[in-house]
């Protein structure tokens, strides 16, 4: 790695070690030469002075050629290692002496030299001198060891220093470099982190404000200017960029408008086009391309004139037109009738504008064309529609204004005949039921016609298979042309000259009931419109007619209604009779009461009448039954009016056996005469009790049920009348009529019960079992009906039995002995009535005593239990001023409760009905009251109290 690559602290670091080491080696190196040049120059003086001693020494010696001493003073030398050799030179330059002894003389240099340093030694010369003269020549020889042993130590030395400088600088440096190498590595690492990120809002952190620090600041300064720069480039490009987006929008834009022009301009139905001066097509619409027959697009079409496509002259005639226009007239609005190469005329609408260039000048023309075909055909065919709305209107108005089927008709015919106009028309009305249709108007005109063809009013007319059966079902019939038809009744129009013909149905309430027919001479004749006015004409001409029927209706209802209401006022004039004849019969009850019961009475306990007053008085009593049966009818016929029934007891058994001889004719002697045999079947249960009822209605039902059996068998069957205890209610008696007849289906089953519900068409009503419900709803009853198709019919009428059987007159009076001297309060406000009941019950053996009205009655009766003389019963009268009977009845109840009540009335058995008798009430005696039936109360109370 080169020295510039290193890393910046490194390279401090290197710095300080090489300049610290370079000058400590420099001042070594001086300060070594120094000592180095010190001591050789020390050497060369110490050895010299030692030879100038030892020439000093040896002046006597040589003086006087003494040898030996001159070996001794050299011998001196020995001290001093370093000294390898030494001698002493004569005048003459001989050895005089030497040292070491045994050096060889050649060792030694001629006897004069200079001294100083030689290779490895230095030699030292000094002269012997003694007064001037010269005796001799000392010679010294060192080795240089000395300086060797210096450089050595002084090589040691500079080593040891270099080595602890190196590593306190080295040490100095490191701490020292991090002053210098910090900022600049964090500025580094700054532009690093920008180059990286390309982020120029980063900042390099500044540390102290040497030059690092200066350098920072222009650092932070330069990138502050480039992210200013930055931001501004950024807007620019921006600005740029949505410059460019703007415009390539516009160019879409531009370029879809011109799209959707030219497909504005093609889809356009009218003709667009432009020519040049010599009425060449020079741009058109698709629409004007594809019209002109010859040229199938618009390239085609280009470069073209209308001489290419149109007659001569017609061609001729667009150019004339043209070169007005290209004159500078414009041309607005024409209307051209074209003749297409198909025959079919079209009309346009065509304007031809000048075309000018930039500079004003008139290059061309500017076509606009629109098919108003369909417009004016439209035109022409609203006209007629309006004529015929108008014509509709007329008649409708006309015909409102009748009310009779046959003058409607002739209006209509007509106006149409003479308006549409027709060359036949004729009104037909249809029967249903025998499929024909009779004539019942003909048109004037159409009467000669009508006359060929046999057709006269009431005249029936076959429906063959084709038009008029179409017709009759609610379709109105074009025939176009029935030249060739195989129908008869065209066939028949056809050989009198008619050609077409429309049958329009006569509606009303999806029936048909009659058809207009409507033909001309000319085939194909009738257009839609008018097909369509006779489709509407023949609505309002069946509205017309059925308005008409409903006037009808209307009358017929208003006459039904009058006669009701005239029925009704009878019944009321009846209802108030039936009123009158109850208080008549109310009255005569009371009034003949004590008639009856003195006679019964005498009869009874006079034993010594005579014959004759014996017979006077039966005749009396006679008398008195006849007067009350023909009370009792008078009852009975304003009972059949009222709403409320008078119940009675009633024997079903018996009624039973009534009915099936009442209606012996029907079931039996009318079948017989048709050779039909109906079995009559009774199983009636013994001892069925008696249920409350009106004999008379159910009478009634039962006979109706029977009629209805008898009518269910035409072939003959079994008829069985039933009577039974309820299985599972015993609290109801059941009366079956079953037969084994035709029965019904669920539907009629569901409905017979309706008013006017019936199968049997003319013949039946439905008001029987309507009848039969009603009854049965009157006696709380109900009714089952069990029927399955031809196994026949059960009708079950239910009747509830009441709580407290009634027992009838004379029944079981043997069961009871009739009690005397019983304690009796009579309450009536009669005193006739009062004093016949005193006589005959006194006779009876009783105790009397009698009150004149309610408040009085109930005072006897609480004085007498006070005084401890209690009535064994109580006989009231119901109806009486203030306090009536149930008044008395409910008193002495609640004063004794076990005394016996018994009611007199003469409003007959209706209390008994449910609900209406009393509550404190025991028996209910009719008026005249009957010495027998008295009794027999009394004793039935009194033993029904001591049980
Ligand atoms: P009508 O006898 O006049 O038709 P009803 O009210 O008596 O009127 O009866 C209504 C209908 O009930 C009858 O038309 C018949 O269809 C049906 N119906 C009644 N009784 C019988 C029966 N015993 N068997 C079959 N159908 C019956
Ligand atoms: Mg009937």
């Amino acid at each position: 790695m080169s020295f510039k690559n290193i890393p910046i602290r490194k390279k401090l670091m290197a710095v300080n070690l090489l300049i610290s080491v370079t000058v400590l080696f420099l001042t070594c190196a001086a300060f070594t030469t120094y000592e180095i040049i010190t001591l050789r120059k020390g050497m060369v003086q110490g050895y010299t002075t030692r030879a100038q001693i030892i020439a000093a020494n040896s002046t006597a010696s040589l003086a006087f050629q003494n040898e030996s001493d001159a070996a001794d003073v050299l011998n001196a030398m020995k001290t001093d290692p370093r000294i390898m050799a030494a001698c002493i030179f004569d005048n003459t330059g001989k050895i005089f002496a030497k040292f070491p002894t045994n050096t060889p003389d050649s060792f030694f240099p001629a006897s004069s030299g200079k001294s100083g340093y030689q290779d490895d030694h230095l030699e030292i010369f000094c002269p012997v001198v003694q007064g001037g003269r010269t005796l001799g020549t000392v010679y010294l020889q060192s080795n240089l060891s000395a300086l060797t042993d210096l450089y050595r130590a002084y090589a040691g030395l500079a080593a040891m220093i270099i080595a602890s400088s190196i590593l306190v600088a080295y040490l100095l440096s490191r701490t020292l470099q991090k002053q210098i190498s910090v900022p600049i590595l964090a500025l580094a690492q700054t532009a690093q982190a920008i180059s990286n990120r390309r982020d120029f809002s980063i900042r390099a952190i500044k540390i102290g404000d040497d030059e690092t620090g200066l350098l920072t600041d222009s650092f932070n300064q330069l990138l502050a200017s480039i992210e200013e720069r930055d931001k501004v480039l950024q807007t620019v490009n921006e600005s740029l960029r949505a410059e460019i987006s703007e415009r390539k929008r516009a160019e879409d834009a531009l370029a879809r408008e011109r799209n959707l022009l030219r497909t504005m301009f093609d889809v356009l139905p009218d003709y667009i086009y432009l020519k040049d001066e010599q009425s060449r097509f020079v741009l058109c619409n698709n629409r004007r391309a594809e019209d002109n027959a010859t040229s199938a697009s618009v390239d085609n079409l280009v470069g073209k004139t209308d001489a290419d496509f149109f007659p001569p002259e017609e061609a001729a005639r667009f150019r004339a037109d043209e070169l007005k226009v290209l004159g500078g007239t414009p041309l607005i609005d024409k209307e051209e009738t074209l003749v297409r190469p198909d025959g079919t005329r079209q009309v346009i609408l065509t304007t031809k504008l000048p075309f000018r260039d930039s500079s004003g000048k008139i290059v061309g023309l500017v076509g606009y064309g629109r098919d108003i075909t369909e417009r004016k055909q439209a035109e022409t065919k609203l006209q007629a529609q309006l004529a015929r709305l108008e014509l509709l209107n007329r008649i409708t108005r006309a015909i409102s204004e009748r009310l009779d089927l046959r003058s409607i008709f002739q209006v209509v015919i007509g106006t149409v005949e003479e308006r549409l106009p027709l060359d036949f028309s004729s009104v037909c009305l249809y029967e249903q039921n025998t499929n024909s249709l009779t004539v019942a108007g003909i048109g004037v005109r159409s009467e000669t016609i009508a006359t060929e063809l046999g057709l006269t009013k009431d005249t029936p007319v076959d429906i063959d298979e084709n038009g008029l059966s179409r017709c009759v079902h609610g379709q109105l019939v074009y025939e176009p042309d029935i030249s060739d038809s195989k129908f008869p009744f065209p066939q028949r129009l056809a050989r009198v000259g008619l050609r077409s013909l429309v049958f329009a149905p006569l509606l009303v309430e999806s029936r048909v009931f009659g058809i207009l027919i409507s033909a001309r001479r000319q085939p194909h004749s009738f257009s839609s419109g008018e097909c369509e006015f006779l489709r509407q004409l023949s609505e309002h001409v069946a509205l017309a007619a059925h308005q008409a029927q409903l006037y009808d209706a209307l009358q017929e209802a208003y006459e039904d209604l009058r006669q009701t209401q005239q029925a009704v006022m009878q019944q009321e004039r009846l209802k108030a009779l039936g009123q009158m004849a109850s208080g008549i019969a109310h009255d005569i009850n009371n009034a003949i009461s004590p008639v009856a019961l003195y006679t019964e009475s005498l009869l009874e306990k006079e034993p010594g009448l005579s014959p004759r007053a014996r017979d006077y008085l039966t005749t009396i009593q006679h008398a008195i039954e006849d007067v009350s049966h023909t009370v009792a009818r008078m009852r009975e016929f304003y009972r059949q009016r009222e709403t409320q029934l008078t119940l009675a007891p009633v024997r079903l058994n018996e009624l039973v056996k009534q009915v099936i001889d009442l209606s012996r004719a029907r079931w039996s002697d009318m079948p017989q005469q048709r050779g039909v045999f109906i079995k009559m079947e009774t199983h009636l249960a013994p001892e069925l009790p008696v249920t409350l009822g009106v004999e008379s209605e159910i009478r009634e039902a039962l006979v109706n049920l029977v009629f209805n059996a008898v009518d269910a068998m035409p072939e003959g069957g079994t008829l069985t009348l039933r009577t039974k205890i309820s299985e599972n209610a015993p609290h109801f008696v059941q009366v079956e009529v079953s037969d084994t007849g035709v029965g019904m289906d669920e539907d009629t089953r569901r409905r017979c019960l309706e008013p006017f519900f019936t199968t049997k068409g003319e013949r039946g009503t439905g008001l029987g079992l309507a009848m039969v419900y009603g009854i049965v709803r009157r006696h709380s009853a109900d009714i089952e009906i069990e029927s399955a198709i031809g196994k026949g019919t059960t009708m079950r009428l239910n009747f509830p039995v009441p709580a407290t059987q009634i027992t009838e007159t004379g029944k079981s009076m043997a069961a009871f002995t009739v009690p005397t001297r019983l304690r009796l309060l009579i309450v009536d406000d009669d005193p006739l009535l009062i004093k016949s009941l005193r006589d005959t019950l006194e006779s009876d053996g009783h105790f009397i005593i009698t009150a004149s009205g309610g408040q009085d009655g109930i005072d006897a009766f609480r004085k007498a239990k006070e005084r401890n003389e209690p009535f064994t019963a109580v006989i009231t009268d119901l109806g009486m001023p203030y306090v009536d009977g149930r008044h008395v009845a409910s008193a002495v109840k609640s004063i004794s409760p076990s005394t016996p009540v018994i009611l007199l009335t003469g409003w007959g058995q209706r209390l008994v009905a449910e609900g209406d008798v009393p509550p404190h009430v025991d028996r209910v005696l009719n008026k005249p009251p009957k010495l027998r039936e008295l009794r027999e109360a009394l004793a039935q109370c009194l033993h029904s109290n001591e049980s």
